[in-house]
């Protein structure tokens, strides 16, 4: 019997979250759940947006699935799903995007991991509005003239050693063919110049082929020639932009699983976010979540079990008979119906 923490998050969350639990009950798999509340829905019972226990849950069971947790936007409280990731040191992003037959797509083969820096970077969100405590500090010595808003972007040697290290140590246990470094060292040559310093000098310990893009080339090359790339392994903001971007390539953002890793937990949650203009209306894929739910089975040593999910969920996507509205080719049909086609098939395989 293994222990986990559930956080079922909101908005289209606790729907296909819900999915993916039945998922991995299917696969005979046993699990008892820890449910914690963050965001939103902590909010309104009138805790902090991350409460100390959805932490302690964590650093007790080590391993959580978690629907997403919506961000206010330009105000509120700051991301969760950030601070989650600082709190229990979750540097690695890992978010495997792979065409399955009968996803729509533009291409026939893209086959791709996105590796992505979690912790450090202009998605540590530290800013400072114009006039605010600090703010003078900064533009001082930065010689900025007139208000702007201002932004910090800190990259660090061993954070990018750190994340290298797992990216190529990834490379190598998955048998893959390429690791490529995106970077903008052409423009910030002391950030992603020591990002792409520090990647490179890990690369030399590993007998697999590396190459360096500037990010924005690199978006080229992925919207052209996606299947001349393998794992991509990236600073925590072109890794946030680009996963969208790759999950544009396998048929979208509900198809798509990840995980934050660290050295001692571990987080498994969709790619997408709460998309709230859905929340409650059967409407959304629930293959992202169940996918993650496999990430989080073959992590628990479940191999076999996590396997079989992703063969159930292959299969019903390339059957096409039960497949929501993002992926439909025939009428589309809602999260319950495509999750229990797979419930169904999981326990056929
Ligand atoms: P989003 O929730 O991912 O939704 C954007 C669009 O993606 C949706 O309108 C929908 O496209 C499509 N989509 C999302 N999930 C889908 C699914 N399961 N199946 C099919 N299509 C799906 O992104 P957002 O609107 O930018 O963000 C909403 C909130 O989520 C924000 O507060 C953001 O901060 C938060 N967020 C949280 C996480 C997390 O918790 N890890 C991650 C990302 C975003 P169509 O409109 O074309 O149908």
């Amino acid at each position: 019997m293994h222990r986990a923490t559930l956080i079922p998050g909101d908005g289209v969350g606790p729907e296909v979250i819900s999915a993916a639990t039945s998922c991995i009950e299917a696969s005979g798999v046993e699990l008892e759940w820890e449910v914690v509340e963050i965001g939103q829905r902590a909010v309104e019972k009138g805790r902090q947006p991350l409460p100390r226990e959805a932490i302690e849950s964590i650093k007790r069971t080590r391993v959580a699935l978690k629907g997403p947790v919506t961000t206010p936007v330009a105000g509120g409280f700051a991301s969760v799903n950030v601070a989650l990731r600082k709190a229990l040191g979750l540097y690695a992003g890992v978010r495997p995007c792979k065409l399955l037959p009968g996803l729509p797509s533009p291409f026939k083969k893209v086959d791709l991991v996105v590796i992505r820096e979690n912790t450090e970077d202009l998605y540590a969100g530290i800013e400072w509005a114009p006039g605010e405590a600090g703010w003078e500090k900064v533009a001082g010595t930065a010689r900025i003239s007139g208000r702007p808003a201002l932004a910090l972007k800190s990259i660090s040697r061993a954070a990018s050693i750190r994340i290298a290290s797992f990216a190529f140590e990834y490379a190598r246990k998955n048998k893959r063919k390429s690791v490529t470094i995106g970077h903008k060292a052409n423009i910030l040559k002391k950030t992603d110049g020591l990002f792409l310093s520090a990647a490179r000098k890990v690369a030399k310990n590993y007998r697999i082929r590396s190459d360096d893009r500037l990010v924005d080339n690199l978006a080229l090359q992925l919207v052209t020639n996606p299947q001349e790339l393998d794992v991509l392994l990236l600073p925590n903001l072109y890794g946030d932009i680009l996963s969208d971007l790759c999950a544009g390539l396998v048929g979208g953002v509900g198809v798509v699983p990840g995980a934050n890793i660290g050295d001692r937990h571990a987080i498994f949650e969709p790619v997408h976010g709460s998309a709230p203009k859905y929340a409650g209306k059967n409407k959304v894929n629930p293959a992202a979540a169940i996918l993650s739910g496999a990430l989080l089975l073959e992590h628990l040593g479940e191999q076999e079990a996590a396997g079989r999910v992703r063969r159930a969920v292959a299969s019903v996507i390339k059957e096409g008979r039960h497949l929501t509205y993002d992926i439909a080719r025939r009428k589309p049909v809602g999260t319950k119906e495509m999750a229990a086609a797979i419930v169904k098939r999981i326990k056929k395989l």
